[in-house]
């Protein structure tokens, strides 16, 4: 058990100033003062002051009494916690990290006490020797406020137990110091809600582990009693954190105060899944994940022939039915040696890894996402450990494997939460994946006629994955959750899903053909000849247009000629490339806070380049216009811990951050300007409201321009969010090179009405006239001064808002890359007369619906 704040300080206030330890030395060899380590880190004594020792041998002892307050997993080095909260660091070799563990087995684990000579690690002295860049071990007192060096032993051979330093506890230095800045006996407790729509899924966990691995102190997360470590994500998962529970982190050793606000942050900012203020956690789950056959919802198909489900991915199909069915993997129970089978498991999480990393190259972000998620569970160290202690007691690797995950998959469902028992699905993902690795067999292989609907009892991320999805119609689960990663999967290959259905899907005929309308959440199991020719002729329609347009990849032009450029929103080098692939023509927006968000540093210049630079090759040299960081308001950034404002969507957000913090504005600036060929990148400035936001930034374009030596003149242009940029949009034009309306800002900004606020998310609609007449006093004010007018918010996505916007004058769309085909289909088959007299009709209407139903007739009439 982890001690709290106050047992800990009374513990340090019983070690009085003076008080002295005797440090002895850990290793046989050679010692020498710190300066001759040759690492420039160590030898400047920047983590602390101590002596170093050239081994002899190949143990490394404890050099006194105290606790294990860290073991690098790498078992290259150890950490003692000494009595009073000294802290002593022993680094076998320099550089020994790179190793990878090679050649170092460690006696100890975290948490455990030691007495002085107690062996800590074994390593191989010859493996250091050859394959580090020394094997000079120092011995160090961390820096701290409260204990100094008193002795050195003089450089000379030592052998383990001499003593080779004296520390000494000073005076003046008292507990509310330390707590303040988490010294590194203390433990530092953080106490906040949980905002996530979710709760603490596996992708979030996943997440928290990344943040807190990247500080030195250790965490963890407490709920109800219940404890896990932040670096055990499914230990994390299991906790069963939901929407509104209250959590408490503690952190203990250095850096515990920094770790505390970045993960607050990252937890703060709802990690893409914040609930909107009022949201409860879903009270009943849905279902879920039933490990047993006894748990099937027992269901009937209507007289009518219907069977009613749970919508998990949208759309409609039409196909034949076909039952998914992969035996269960055999795996041999026990095993003579347990240092091959720890190998054996070992080597196939490895591979697997690389398997994994391999696959996440070039997904698209919803499957990235996913697969990273499984990565990081590969790597979960209650898993691996409770794993390699079953193969210790005689169970062969793939028997551990499962028993490891048989008993993360009890907690999951006895969790009793339905979110958390769909996790079971990746649990059972990444068993069924391990044992197949195991015995050399395919994990997921199965052979589909076109246009099946597959129905199955559950279905696992990968096996959809390993599924062609050109001859998947639909699915239909017994099981299943509507939030499973296997239901976003669907969703992004765009097949249409329901589950939970239940034990009717027994009794439907393998080929029978089915119409799955998720649009209605429901199968249609006897539809008439006629229904079904309905279905299949609106799919054609659809598919046809999409193909046309995918077709003409050329320049997209309205059918009366007029020019209109369809580009697509990134926010990422994967969204890049299914832009490409869709046919879009450029990027209208590249959210740069993709790089920024859920960062506990922000990214320099270099890193930046490198990603831009990568996006822009991925662009074959079509425009890729960059927006400068947008955080704030709805996109807290973990890095740039922002005092809390009362309002903050009226606050420090978008381009007053970057003037508030122009080393951040600079660094970007610089990253985006040195993208090659020059010219490709163009500049956006987010929520700009004034001409003195956009000449400020304007200053810097300048000034990093000159520095970098660029003669041509760099284009610059700015999103139109804020009622004030609509209403001087003639103003802003004179100096801005383009204006790109951002219309989910400028709805909500117009309408006063909060875009995250489910109270009011029936009626912020960007097709109210309010709305709808400052883009086009945008549009008109740009044109006086012959800038272009973008749309890159979710209007230019939506088919019923493109023709008002060609009406008002848009003349570049920047919509989502998966509807970039869509768009330009609509775009081709428009007239830009009829458009115009359209929006004309459209800025006199009462409301938003009337709208709606406005542009619905008119499409209908063109047959659209
Ligand atoms: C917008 O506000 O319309 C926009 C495109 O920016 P974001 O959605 O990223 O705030
Ligand atoms: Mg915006």
């Amino acid at each position: 058990m982890t001690a709290s704040v106050s047992s800990m300080t009374a513990e340090r206030a019983m070690t009085p100033a003076g008080h002295t330890i005797v440090v002895t030395a850990p290793l046989e060899g050679w010692l020498a003062p710190l300066a001759e380590i040759p690492d420039p880190v160590f030898a400047g004594g920047m983590l602390g002051d101590g002596v170093a020792i050239d081994p002899t041998g190949g143990m490394l002892h404890a050099p006194c009494a105290g606790t294990v307050a860290s073991l690098a997993a790498t078992g290259h080095a150890v950490t003692l916690r000494l009595e009073g909260g000294a802290e002593l660091l022993l680094h076998l070799g320099v550089d020994t990290v790179a190793m990878g563990g090679r050649g170092f087995t460690p006696l100890v684990a975290q948490d455990q006490v030691v007495a002085a000579g107690d062996p800590l690690v074994r390593f191989d002295l010859d493996a250091v020797v050859t394959g580090a860049a020394s094997a000079m071990t120092p011995v160090l007192l961390l820096a701290g406020e409260e204990w100094t060096l008193e002795s050195k032993r003089d450089p000379g051979p030592v052998k383990v137990g001499d003593v080779v330093m004296a520390l000494r506890r000073v005076s003046g230095t008292g507990a509310a110091m330390g707590e303040a800045a988490g010294s590194p006996d203390e433990e530092l407790v953080r106490e906040l809600p949980v905002p996530l729509r979710h709760g603490i899924h596996a992708r979030p966990a996943a997440r928290l582990r990344q943040v807190a691995t990247s500080f030195e102190a250790v965490v963890r997360m407490e709920i109800a009693g219940k404890s896990a470590s932040l670096r055990s994500p499914v230990g994390v998962l299991a906790l069963g954190v939901r929407l509104g529970d209250r959590i408490s982190l503690h952190a203990r050793g250095r850096q515990a105060g920094e770790v505390l606000d970045a993960l607050e942050a990252l937890i703060a900012s709802g990690m893409g899944e914040l609930a909107h203020a009022d949201e409860q956690p879903p009270a009943q789950p849905v279902r879920v994940a039933a490990p047993a056959a006894a748990q099937r919802r027992v269901t009937q198909i209507a007289p009518d022939g219907t069977l009613a489900g749970v919508v998990a991915a949208p759309g409609v199909a039409v196909g034949e039915a076909v039952r998914y069915r992969l035996g269960e993997v055999e795996v041999s129970e026990g095993s003579g040696d347990p240092a091959t089978e720890r190998g054996l498991l070992d080597e196939t999480l490895a591979a697997l890894r690389a398997k994994i990393a391999q696959e996440s190259e070039g997904a698209p972000p919803h499957a990235a996402s996913i697969l990273a998620a499984h990565a990081v569970m590969l790597e979960d160290e209650d898993l691996l450990a409770a794993a390699h202690e079953a193969i210790a007691k005689g169970d062969s690797a793939g028997a551990g494997w499962r028993l490891a995950i048989g008993t993360q998959v009890d907690l999951l469902l006895r969790s009793g939460d339905a979110r958390l028992a769909e996790r079971v699905d990746d649990m059972r993902d990444l068993e069924r994946q391990v044992l197949c690795a195991l015995i050399g067999g395919d994990a997921a292989g199965f052979a589909l006629p076109q246009d099946a609907v597959l129905i199955a009892e559950d279905l696992l991320p990968s096996q959809l994955m390993a599924l062609d999805p050109e001859r998947l119609a639909a699915i239909c689960l017994v099981n299943g959750g509507p939030t499973s990663h296997v239901a976003i999967l669907a969703a992004g290959l765009g097949v249409p899903m329901l589950v939970a259905m239940g034990s009717a899907l027994d009794d439907i005929a393998e080929g029978a053909v089915l119409v799955v309308d998720a649009a209605a959440a429901r199968l249609e199991t006897g539809a008439s000849a006629e229904r079904i020719a309905g279905v299949r002729d609106q799919l054609a329609l659809q598919a046809a247009r999409r193909a046309a347009a995918l077709e003409a990849r050329g320049p997209c032009h309205t059918a009366d000629g007029t020019r209109i450029e369809v580009f697509a929103n990134l926010g990422s080098l994967a969204d890049a490339r299914q832009a490409m692939a869709n046919g879009a023509e450029g990027c209208g927006l590249l959210r740069s806070e993709f790089l920024f968000v859920e960062r506990a540093q922000a990214p320099g210049a270099g890193e930046q380049l490198e990603t831009y630079q990568a996006i822009a090759d991925a662009l074959e040299g079509r425009p890729l216009i960059v927006r400068l960081l947008d955080i704030g308001g709805d996109k807290p950034a973990p890095f740039l811990p922002m005092p809390a404002e009362e309002n903050p969507a009226l606050g420090l957000r978008g381009i007053r951050v970057g003037l508030a913090y122009p080393e951040l504005l600079e660094a970007q600036v610089e990253a985006i300007l040195s993208v090659r060929p020059a010219g490709q990148c163009r500049i956006m400035v987010p929520m700009v409201a004034s001409l003195s936001e956009l000449r400020a930034v304007r200053g810097v374009v300048d000034g990093v321009a000159a520095r970098l030596g660029l003669a041509g003149p760099v284009s610059l242009g700015i999103m139109v969010e804020t009622p004030a940029a609509a209403a001087t949009a003639d103003i802003l034009a004179r100096e801005a090179d383009f204006l790109s309306v951002g219309t989910n800002d400028l709805t909500q900004y117009a309408l006063a009405m909060d875009r995250g606020n489910a109270a009011v998310a029936s009626a912020i609609d960007g097709l109210h006239p309010a709305v709808l007449r400052l883009i086009a006093l945008t549009c008109d004010g740009g044109a006086r001064h012959g800038r272009w007018t973008g749309v890159c918010g979710s209007l230019a996505s939506d088919p019923l808002a493109v023709p008002l916007l060609l009406g008002l004058g848009v003349g570049e769309l920047s919509a989502t890359p998966a509807q970039v085909p869509d768009i330009k289909a609509l775009v081709t088959g428009l007239d830009t007369e009829r458009c115009r007299a359209l929006a004309a009709r459209a800025l006199e209407c009462g409301s938003a619906g009337e709208v709606r139903a406005l542009v619905r007739e008119f499409l209908k009439e063109q047959g659209a």
